[in-house]
């Protein structure tokens, strides 16, 4: 049998019609290897923050449905120019969109999730020896109506499509040559991962890289797809391979370092110690829909009987919070809510830490050392968080880069043969 290969590209490689001729070269090379190819487009270049702007113009808040069938045009000109660019060339390709391939998702505006995706007219137009360019980023619910994924979404497309077809790989050609051991803008010396395990990226990717769509590695994670994130203008250079935490040779406590400075901490001053709070104000934020990030309960302080409940959540969220803890105030009996928006999460992270003692004592002796203060910490059991103040980030993930010796491509890089994928 043939192999699936499914290709994505991302919206700065099909940003104009040279970029797009560009992409077909690539898509018909792989076909070329003998494999049969699905590629999976997002919009032009800057098209969907356009068309967000342009709805902003008209609405101060449009209505999620409008906005959906809004921003899935973008996807739909670039899957059609590229299969005029890839027949131009010689190759049949035709494309398809969510709705005719039957890409189903709940019924979500705005932020919906894969729940089933239809493979009989994939599987046919493979056969046929065609290359399919599907459009990424947009679903539809049962019911007919047209959804999208979240912004990033067509990275997850695409790996739903790879597991779909049981696909032998998913690769994400983009703008950055792979998946580096921090922010090359902000360390120059980074260097480009060869591997990393799915664990390890979600962290990351949660920790404020934003290289993929965090949705698509905990749907590869889930499928087992192996995932490659290269470029796609330097398409010799095989960028980095995503992959289970069982397959890989792990002999370093930490693979990358990353900053989030997007977040904002508030802490409820004097709740009562008594049960059920934590779950009052958690509940509230849920029901919002709001997503919270580090937490941290102080030790109950004896006379007053209360202690203080520190939380982070993205900046985004914070109007919305700030209304729903105003409106518990007067269940809750609390004190001050105190807001902090100066402040920014500092990570690392890495699967060879499981085990391995002294990491924590190194980062904050790190940190110590640049006399930056840690106002939170968090753990899991593959990465270590500290909330630090805004302007110490960039050097406090300097230093940790440093510190953990990551700067090197030869102990970046893990050692042993490429597994053939
Ligand atoms: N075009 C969509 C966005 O800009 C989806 C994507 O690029 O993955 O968010
Ligand atoms: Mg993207």
């Amino acid at each position: 049998m043939r192999k699936i290969i499914v290709q994505k590209f991302g919206g700065t490689s099909v940003a104009d019609t040279d970029k797009i001729k560009n992409v077909a070269r690539t898509v018909i090379k792989e076909k070329q290897n003998g494999n049969d190819v699905v590629v999976v487009v997002s919009a032009m270049g800057h098209t969907t923050d356009y068309l967000v702007k342009m709805a902003k113009d008209l609405s101060p808040n449009p209505s999620s449905r409008e906005m959906d069938m809004l921003l899935s045009t973008g996807e739909g000109v670039s899957i059609a120019l590229l299969a005029m660019a890839i027949q131009a060339a010689g190759y049949d390709a035709v494309s398809f969109n969510a709705m005719q391939i039957g890409i189903v998702t709940e019924n979500v505006h705005s932020k919906a999730r894969i729940i089933d995706i239809k493979t009989d007219k994939l599987k046919k137009n493979l056969q046929e020896g065609k290359i399919i360019v599907v459009a990424g980023f947009q679903g539809v619910t049962p019911d007919g109506e047209i959804t999208t994924l979240g912004r990033g979404g067509s990275d997850t497309s695409a790996v739903a499509l790879a597991a779909a077809l049981n696909a032998e790989r998913c690769d994400i050609y983009t703008d950055v040559e792979g998946v580096y051991t921090t922010d090359p803008r902000v360390v120059p010396n980074a260097s480009r991962l060869r591997e990393i395990s799915y664990e390890e990226m979600l962290e990351l990717a949660h920790a404020g890289a934003n290289v993929l769509h965090p949705r698509s590695v905990e749907t590869a994670k889930q499928f087992n797809v192996p995932l490659r994130v290269r470029s796609s203008f330097k398409t010799d250079n095989l960028g980095t391979l995503i992959l289970g935490v069982d397959k890989m040779e792990i002999y370093k406590p930490v693979a990358g370092v990353a900053a989030d400075l997007s977040q904002a901490r508030i802490v409820v001053c004097d709740v009562p110690d008594t049960p059920g709070q934590a779950a009052m104000i958690f509940g509230k934020l849920a029901q919002e829909g709001i997503s919270v990030d580090m937490i941290i309960q102080s030790y109950a302080r004896k006379v007053s009987n209360t202690n203080d409940i520190a939380f982070t959540i993205d900046s985004s969220d914070l109007e919305k919070t700030k209304a729903a803890l105003e409106e518990l105030k007067d269940e809750l009996k609390a004190g001050d809510i105190k807001i902090d928006e100066n402040i920014a999460k500092v990570s690392i992270v890495g699967a060879g830490m499981i085990d391995r003692p002294g990491i924590a004592s190194t980062m904050f002796e790190t940190l110590a050392k640049l006399n930056v203060n840690i106002r939170m910490i968090s753990t899991s059991e593959i990465k270590i968080s500290c909330l630090v103040d805004k302007e110490d980030a960039k050097r406090a993930v300097a230093a940790l880069h440093k510190e953990f010796q990551l700067e090197s491509d030869e102990i970046a890089e893990v050692k042993g043969d490429l597994p053939n994928i």
